[in-house]
């Protein structure tokens, strides 16, 4: 047996530390990083080969074989596997997980393995029988497409095609009959753009791009430029450059950055195969890229958190595009940041990265400054548009309809009668955040959570934002009887109501996740934003990011207050680029904006620092603040988690793990303490919060919890999980 069979070592996605061995036929050709079928207990799971030739602590003639080899190629290079080994060892994750969750779901699966989608383009051909000049006189669409290929130079996709030009299939098939164009098959999953005139760069532009373009090797880079300083732009030239080297472009945006606009940017800028990654295309779409993308194929890949994972041999440049954004921290089972691992991937390669953002991290902007990333600056608008001027409305004992105050209702009016357009930004989704007794004081609950329901659709059905728990709503109160139920506050349906019914003749769009549950109704409503045939805008954070709206001169924040008090140490953080980011919506073009906060805390230092310093002046308090109290970026955090449906195991179990750490001045263990939300989804949740003054203090600890905690007979009886830097301790 031993001359046939060699051992190999598989990382198979359990819920367990370690790696497995197993043997495989010597002729097989399995390398590291390939996909192999085993048996692992009594299931059948895909695993990846992560060292071949191992010794083995377990006898040869206890190893079971695998059942399949699934790649002759691996999927993930040595490059990949290294960054998915960090990424497991420094989240404490398991790394079969890890790599299961760099891999696209359908690269999970067995069966699905083999599809791939056809991708058809077309290219102009080289010596045409026949002068096109003089055959398509009569013909200026085939015309139009024809010089439009040219210039591509490359093949253009079938769809990128009629996206640009609708009803362009006729015309299409006419070149080919004539002999001036010709078929080709496309890599699947990829599109290629084509190339277009970039703008003269601006001479604040021009230096931040010549600075960038003197690094070389490892060159992390904080680029801060205020909303519409053109930083998009500053990353197309460092991309141009990097393709002009013969390297490939990893673009990470987030989930909600990542436009229409912005996709349509990048295809009518860069004549390279582009591999798109969202959540919106299917399973087979983000496997095709992902292959494509590790064959070299790929120039350009522009995706959400997990297309930090993508592999490409000749990666060159890494963008992180909004990089404050909290899309890039996963919330469950591999809790990566994509952002830092991001970092790590250009530190492995040795290659350019760059962080663009209006509103850093506070962890960001503390790097630039120790030294640690070039804090590169742009202050002013690309277009040379003013910045809105941000003012406050005291809304202290004013009636609020809708959410809405007289004064904003005042402000508002003078816009929409230039015709202009005005948004109204609420962080909160649905008709009202509450439904309360006005009797006896009783209010919704969700029985599963400690959380009050939402109401939805004008006092219709009450839906739990954090288990999903949905009801219709009672007609009185369960508790005395009384049938003065009031829905309190408001959320996006209600202030899209009272707009219309202040403003019955302005058209209302709505931006929230309900209104956009049906594919493709996005893109439909930012295109009538576009044309100006919607004029006010009501939504959440889906309305901060990346849009481009010419005629936007006007923008109100309902609630700032939230931010201002709450137990996430965060929370003001994540309100000041909130605002910062919606305010840069306003006076994109010619047209001045203005922004209007409503508070109850016209006084509040936070906002002070907002208003007076910008983000900058805000930034700096809040480091202070930070620093004062030893919070990240001038502590560490980990957090364990665990929870169940009776409250005392999760105590119990965090207090055993409590009990593993030796006491230490410079680490500190808080805990265990119910969580924000003690009750989620039926489960009693609990933490344990590690604080240590240096990282380097954390880890050990981690290590051995990683190893130990699944254990203890404690652990049977929760769910559990580390979570390394935390994003939110709710
Ligand atoms: P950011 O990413 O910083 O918000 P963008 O790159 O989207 O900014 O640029 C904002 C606007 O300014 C866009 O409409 C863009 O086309 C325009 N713009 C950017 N750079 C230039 C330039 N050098 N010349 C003219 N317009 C520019
Ligand atoms: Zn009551
Ligand atoms: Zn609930």
């Amino acid at each position: 047996m031993a001359q046939d069979y060699r051992t190999i070592r598989v990382a198979v996605p359990v819920p367990l530390d370690g790696t497995f061995d197993y043997l495989i036929e010597s002729g097989a050709g399995a390398k590291p990083g390939a996909r192999v079928q085993v048996r692992f207990g009594r299931r059948t799971l895909i695993g990846v080969v992560v060292a071949v030739d191992v010794d083995s602590p377990v006898a040869a003639a206890r190893l079971k074989p695998v059942l399949r080899l699934l790649d002759a190629t691996p999927l993930f290079d040595a490059a990949l596997l290294k960054l998915l080994r960090w990424t497991a060892r420094y989240y404490h994750h398991p790394l079969g997980e890890a790599l299961a969750t760099a891999l696209p779901t359908a690269l999970r699966r067995i069966r699905a393995t083999a599809e791939t989608t056809r991708n058809r383009g077309w290219q102009a051909c080289a010596e045409p029988a026949i002068d096109p000049e003089t055959a398509l006189v009569r013909a200026p669409r085939q015309k139009e497409l024809l010089t439009m290929l040219r210039a591509a130079g490359n093949a253009v996709a079938h769809s990128t095609l009629l996206a640009r030009f609708p009803g362009a299939q006729r015309p299409l098939k006419a070149l080919a009959e004539r002999g001036l164009i010709q078929a080709v098959e496309l890599p699947g999953g990829l599109e290629t753009g084509t190339a277009g005139t970039p703008p003269e760069l601006t001479a604040d532009q021009h230096v931040v791009v010549e600075a960038l373009r003197a690094a070389a090797g490892f060159a992390p880079a904080l680029v801060e430029g205020v909303t519409g300083s053109g930083k998009t732009e500053i990353y197309f030239r460092r991309m141009a450059d990097t393709l002009a080297a013969g390297r490939q472009v990893l673009f990470l945006a987030p989930e909600i950055g990542l436009t229409p606009q912005l996709i349509d940017r990048l295809r009518s800028r860069f004549a390279a195969a582009i591999g798109v990654l969202h959540s919106q295309r299917s399973d087979g779409e983000r496997a095709d890229v992902w292959k494509a993308a590790a064959a070299g194929a790929a120039d350009i890949v522009i995706g959400t958190r997990s297309a930090v994972f993508t592999p490409m041999p000749r990666l060159g440049l890494i963008i992180v595009d909004e990089e404050h954004d909290g899309s890039y921290k996963q919330s469950d089972g591999l809790r990566y940041h994509a952002r830092d691992v991001a970092l790590k991937r250009a530190q492995d390669a040795a290659i350019p990265i760059l962080l663009g953002s209006a509103t850093p991290a506070l962890e960001t902007l503390h790097n630039a400054r120790a030294g640690r990333f070039d804090h590169r600056k742009l202050t002013r608008r690309a277009t040379g548009a003013a910045l809105p001027a941000i003012r406050l409305i005291d809304i202290r004992s004013r009636p609020l309809d809708g959410g809405l105050s007289e004064p904003l209702i005042d402000r508002i009016r003078p816009h929409l009668e230039a015709g202009n357009q005005v948004m109204i930004f609420i962080n909160r989704r649905g008709f009202a955040p509450a439904l309360l007794c006005h009797d006896c004081g009783w209010s919704a609950p969700c029985h599963r959570c400690d959380a009050a329901m939402t109401v939805h659709g004008a006092m219709s059905r009450l839906i739990c934002h954090h288990c999903g728990s949905a009801e219709n709503a009672p007609s009185a109160c369960p508790s005395c009887g009384s049938e003065s139920l009031v829905a309190l506050g408001a959320g996006t349906q209600r202030v899209a109501g009272a707009l219309r019914s202040h403003f019955p003749d302005v058209p209302v769009a709505r931006f929230d996740r309900d209104s956009m549950a049906r594919k493709g109704r996005l893109e439909a409503q930012l295109a009538d934003v576009a044309s100006g045939a919607t004029q006010l805008l009501v939504g959440t954070q889906m309305l901060a990011k990346g849009h481009d709206f010419a005629r936007l001169t006007c923008v109100g924040v309902l609630d700032v207050d939230g931010g201002l008090f709450s137990a996430d140490f965060r929370a003001a953080e994540h309100m000041a680029q909130v605002v910062t980011q919606v305010a840069g919506r306003a006076g994109r073009a010619d047209r001045p904006g203005e922004v209007w906060l409503q508070t109850r805390n016209p006084e509040h230092p936070m906002l002070a620092r907002l208003l007076d310093g910008g983000y900058p002046g805000f930034a700096e308090a809040a480091l202070a603040e930070r620093k004062a109290t030893a919070l990240p970026p001038y502590g560490h955090l980990a957090l364990l988690r665990a929870e169940a449906h009776d409250a005392r195991h999760p105590h119990d179990f965090l207090a055993a793990a409590a009990a593993t750490i030796p006491p230490a001045g410079e680490l500190a263990c808080w805990g265990p303490v119910p969580a924000p939300m003690a009750r989620r989804a039926g489960r009693y949740r609990a933490h344990l919060l590690l604080h240590g003054a240096r990282r380097a203090l954390l880890h050990p600890v981690l290590d051995r919890w990683q190893s130990e905690l699944g254990g203890l007979p404690a652990a049977r009886r929760v769910r559990w999980s580390i979570d390394v830097d935390p994003q939110d301790l709710i």
